[in-house]
C-alpha cells in the first residue's frame, strides 16, 4: 500500500476485536555523524527520527504473537507506513483502506522520545501533536527609486506592519486557554539599497491543537493581510496549505495504554505529557478509528544519547527495542483481553 507500505495480519484462532499497530519507516535526507556499528551506510540518508527503531519494535511484536497464535483472540494488524516526514503516508494508507478488511477497532502507535530516559513511557491524554499548516503571503506594491518613495508603493514598509499585526493574532484572537503559534520563517524582497522592490514574500507556519483555532488563525491571517494591503493601496496574495491535522487521542485508549504499561513498569514510569506543537501523520488514522499515540523514552545520558530529533547525532538507546516490544504486547494483550502478558 502507498507504494512502499507493508501490512501484516495475524488472524486469531478465536473471534474478537481487531487491533492495529503502526510504525513509520522513513529516514531523513542528511548525513549521520554517529560512529556506531549500525550507523547509516547510505550517504545523505539517516534515521535521525528513530523510525528504524519503530520498524524493529513492530517486528518484535510480530515475532512474539506469531509464536503463540493459538492464544490470540481477534486479529492483529501491523502497519508499516512510508513518508511520515512530510509525505503524509498515513493519509494515503488510510485512504487506500488499511483500516478496513478486517475493520480496525483500535489503533496504537509509538514514537521514540529523546526527552525521556529509556524505560519510561509518555502518554497524551487527548491532544498529542499540533496541526501543522503552511502559508505564503505576497504584498504587491510598485517598485521605483529609493529616493522618490512617493512615486512608488513600498511593499517592504507594508510587510513590516504586516509582520507585527500578524503577531497580534494569537495574543488577541485566541482564547488564552487554547494554543496557537504563527511563525514567519522566511521573508524575501529587494536587491539593492537604492531600489524599492515590487513585492515582498513572507512564508510561515501555523500550529494549533483545536480545529476551530486552526480555522480562526487561517482566516485572521488573510483578513489582517487584506487590511494592511488596503491601507497602503496595495494588492496581496494569500496561499494556505493544510498539513497534518491535530493528533487527538481517544482518552479511553490513552488510559488503556497507561494502565497496560504501568502493569509492566509501574505507574511511576508512565508520565502524562503536555502536547507538542510538532506534527505527526498518525493523526489521520485517529480521525477514523479510536486509538492512542504515545512515547517511548530512548534517552541515556550515560551513553551520551541525548540529541534531539533530526540532529545528525540523534541516536536511541537500543534498550528501547525490547522495551517497546513489551509495551506493545501488554497493550494488545489488554485490548484483546488475551491474558498472555
Ligand atoms: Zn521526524
Ligand atoms: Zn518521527
Amino acid at each position: 500500500m502507498a507504494k512502499t507500505g507493508v501490512v501484516g495480519l495475524l488472524k486469531g484462532k478465536k473471534p474478537g476485536r481487531t487491533v492495529a499497530i503502526r510504525a513509520d519507516m522513513d529516514a531523513l535526507p542528511m548525513d549521520e555523524a554517529n560512529r556506531v556499528p549500525y550507523a547509516s551506510q547510505i550517504k545523505g540518508k539517516m534515521h535521525a527520527c528513530g523510525h528504524d527503531a519503530h520498524v524493529t519494535i513492530l517486528l518484535g511484536v510480530a515475532k512474539f504473537f506469531s509464536s503463540v497464535p493459538d492464544q490470540v483472540k481477534g486479529n492483529i494488524k501491523w502497519i508499516f507506513q512510508p513518508a511520515e516526514e512530510g509525505g503524509g503516508g498515513g493519509r494515503i494508507m488510510a485512504e487506500e483502506g488499511v483500516l478496513e478488511n478486517p475493520k480496525v477497532d483500535a489503533i496504537f502507535g509509538a514514537h521514540v522520545f529523546p526527552l525521556l530516559p529509556v524505560g519510561k513511557v509518555g502518554i497524551y491524554e487527548r491532544e498529542g501533536l499540533a496541526a501543522a499548516d503552511r502559508f505564503t503571503l505576497k504584498i504587491i506594491g510598485k517598485g521605483g527609486h529609493a529616493a522618490s518613495p512617493h512615486l512608488s508603493k513600498d511593499p517592504i514598509l507594508a510587510a513590516g506592519h504586516l509582520i507585527t499585526q500578524i503577531h497580534s493574532i494569537v495574543s488577541r484572537n485566541v482564547n488564552p486557554l487554547e494554543s496557537g503559534v504563527i511563525t514567519i520563517g522566511k521573508v524575501s524582497a529587494g536587491t539593492a539599497s537604492n531600489i524599492i522592490p515590487d513585492e515582498v514574500e513572507l512564508i510561515g507556519t501555523v500550529r494549533s491543537l483545536n480545529p476551530q483555532v486552526r480555522e480562526e488563525l487561517k482566516s485572521r491571517i488573510e483578513l489582517v493581510t487584506q487590511g494592511v494591503a488596503r491601507s497602503f493601496s496595495m494588492d496581496y496574495r494569500f496561499d494556505f496549505e493544510y498539513g497534518y491535522p491535530v493528533l487527538i487521542n481517544n482518552s479511553e485508549m490513552s488510559k488503556l495504554v497507561g494502565s497496560a504499561c504501568s502493569r509492566g513498569i509501574g505507574k511511576e514510569n508512565v508520565e502524562v505529557l503536555k502536547p507538542s506543537m510538532g506534527g505527526e501523520d498518525f493523526a489521520y488514522y485517529l480521525e477514523k478509528v479510536p486509538g492512542s499515540f504515545f512515547r517511548l523514552g530512548c534517552r541515556n545520558e550515560g551513553k551520551g544519547i541525548v540529541h534531539p530529533y533530526h540532529s545528525s547525532l540523534f541516536d536511541v538507546d537500543e534498550e528501547v527495542l525490547p522495551f517497546g516490544v513489551e509495551m506493545f504486547i501488554r497493550i494488545i494483550d489488554q485490548y484483546l483481553e488475551l491474558e498472555i502478558a
